[in-house]
């Protein structure tokens, strides 16, 4: 059992990495799906490597769940229901959802993504079911919770409707890339990643914890520089492509 005081040491230190790794992908673009290139070591299919890669997030935090004092209270089930409402999907239904069939990605962006999603698991399931003491039933009326909640129901709209628009854009076998075109992408090239962003910034304000904060910086600094990449790749390969569309946040960047 590590105390509180040891426990937001190491939450800040991991706040800290997630900013340093921000700053190294705005350099080295994380290879996988489009920005996949030789020289990264052997390779796993897509499709294994992202239940790989995400399963650790949903199981993690239902063992951490099913690891915390009983009874569970109202507000723990609140927070479990939230999360794997994100992770049971995101782990065991988006990989099979997936177009593009045979494509690879290397096995060290998903044994990375294994140890990130461990971890975050890992903090925010012991900080909420354990370290917290429990959240009170009156928690569910607090302002932060109410405000978290409704940003968070908004990212995960944006995020989910936004991943449904690319799924579409190829038939089943095909593999190339097209200019998607509705919802956010009127005005942005990755508002599936701008949902997640909002998603996560939304969980840290209705746990109003560290490690939901933690969340939100790993999260933006993964895919603020991952947009940026995106973004210019769309440039390069279309000519067509609309100039005006931003990167992730529109009319700005
Ligand atoms: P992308 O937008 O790069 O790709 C999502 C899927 O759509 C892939 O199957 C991709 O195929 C396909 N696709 C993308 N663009 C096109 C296009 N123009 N034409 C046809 N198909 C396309 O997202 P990521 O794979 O980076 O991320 C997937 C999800 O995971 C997102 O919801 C993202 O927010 C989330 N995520 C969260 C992170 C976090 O830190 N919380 C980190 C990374 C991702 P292909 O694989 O062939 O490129």
């Amino acid at each position: 059992m590590i105390d509180a005081s040891t426990f937001n040491q190491l939450v800040i230190a991991w706040i800290w990495l997630g900013l340093l790794t921000s700053i190294v992908l705005f350099f080295v673009t994380a290879p996988y799906g489009r920005h996949t290139r030789p020289g990264w070591g052997p390779t796993i299919g897509n499709r294994t490597g992202w239940l790989l890669m995400e399963a650790p997030a949903a199981l993690v935090f239902a063992a951490m769940f099913l690891n915390g004092p009983r009874p569970y209270t109202t507000t723990s089930i609140v927070f479990l229901v939230l999360w794997q409402a994100h992770y049971v999907h995101r782990s065991f239904i988006f990989p099979f959802t997936l177009r593009g069939e045979g494509k690879q990605m290397p096995l060290l962006t998903a044994a990375l993504a294994i140890v990130f999603n461990s971890v975050n698991a890992y903090a925010n399931g012991y900080y909420l079911f354990t370290l917290s003491g429990g959240y009170a039933r009156d928690w569910l009326s607090d302002p932060r919770f109410l405000i978290g909640l409704a940003i968070f129901v908004l990212g995960f709209a944006i995020n989910r409707y936004s991943d449904y628009i690319l799924k579409r854009l190829r038939q089943p076998g095909e593999t190339d890339y097209k200019i998607p075109e509705g919802g956010l992408y009127r005005w942005i090239s990755c508002p599936n990643y701008l949902g997640e962003i909002v998603q996560w910034i939304g969980w840290a304000i209705a746990t109003w914890s560290l490690p939901g904060l933690a969340f939100a910086v790993w999260t933006a600094a993964n895919l603020i520089p991952r947009a940026r990449s995106n973004h210019r790749w769309y440039l390069d390969r279309f000519a067509d492509y609309p100039r005006s569309r931003k990167a992730l946040i529109p009319g700005v960047w």
